[in-house]
């Protein structure tokens, strides 16, 4: 009896002393993998345009439908999409719209926890998604740095940067006009 107790205090003195592996949340945020899925974004080349030319496959490849685009054509020719939406709510955070995108425009950032108190603020539109970038992928990078690596320029930000970000989030451009 005395032998089982001694042995079980040991294990909890042994534990005592070791680092610990339970995570001060939330007062500390989650530590995630650099290949995890979270937060989407939407990235801007270095020069400051938007990398996405409203290819649409990101909505058509979306399992769950949460992605609606809209688009029009500039006086070049190009597309760019009038309306960026993705429903986070019935986002399943797979993957596979940052896999198809042929521009790395749509990104999975690892944001982990973006909780609202409304179903509405779940619904991201373009402008949020753009002001979500982080440093890296909102175009303030040097030109060399727009590779096909976007995981390379991804860091975690505060709630308190996002809301700046997204309260400096940029006007519609010139060309709609
Ligand atoms: S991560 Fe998956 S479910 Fe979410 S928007 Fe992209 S394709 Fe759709
Ligand atoms: S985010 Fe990428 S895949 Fe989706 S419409 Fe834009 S360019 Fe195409």
């Amino acid at each position: 009896m005395i032998t089982e107790i001694l042995k079980g205090l040991s294990i909890t003195l042994d534990y005592f002393f070791k680092p610990k592996v339970t995570e001060n949340w939330p007062a500390e945020p989650h530590k995630v993998s650099p290949r995890f899925r979270g937060r989407h974004f939407l990235a801007r080349y270095s020069g400051g345009q938007e990398k996405c030319v409203a290819c649409y496959l990101c909505q058509q490849v979306c399992p769950a439908k949460a992605i609606t685009i809209e688009s029009e054509e500039r006086p070049d020719g190009t597309r760019y999409p009038t309306k960026y939406e993705i429903n986070m709510i019935r986002c399943i955070f797979c993957g596979y719209c940052q896999d198809a995108c042929p521009e790395d425009a749509i990104i999975l950032g690892n944001t982990l926890e973006f909780p609202t108190r409304t179903r509405k603020e779940m619904i991201y539109s373009k402008e949020m998604l753009l002001a979500l970038a982080p440093e890296g992928h909102n175009g303030k990078q040097p030109p060399q740095a727009d590779t096909h690596c976007p995981h390379a320029y991804q860091k975690p930000q505060k709630d308190s940067q996002v809301s700046d970000n997204i309260a400096k989030q940029p006007t519609e451009r010139k060309e709609k006009k």
